[in-house]
Parts: structure tokens; sequence; C-alpha cells
């Protein structure tokens, strides 16, 4: 199945193994995030958490 990473427009293929295939089978418009995408913006709610922190 193609699916496109909303965030940085990259087409990926899923397949049955993907945790979320099932849920795009279902829904083909719901939001993908390809696992860049994804990991950056882990990292940037880590920093923003770090930065939030009162020293
Ligand atoms: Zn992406």
């Amino acid at each position: 199945m193609q699916v496109r990473c909303m965030m940085c427009g990259k087409k990926e293929g899923i397949t049955e193994e993907h945790v979320d295939y099932r849920k795009f089978q279902d829904n083909p418009k719901r939001v993908y995030i390809c696992k860049m995408c994804m990991a950056r913006t882990l990292n940037e709610a880590k920093d923003g958490q770090k930065a939030h922190k009162p020293m």
C-alpha cells in the first residue's frame, strides 16, 4: 500500500507488517508520518520538555 508522509511528503510503501496497516486499509485518508519525521517529532518534543524545565 502506498502512503504519503504528511510532514515531508515522501511516499512510502507499507506492508501488513506495519503497525498501522489495518488502520490505513480502513481509512486510506488517515494521516501517515514516516519513521524519520516521527523520530524528529519525538526528539523535538523531548527537547521542548527539557527547555521548559526550570533549573
Ligand atoms: Zn516524513
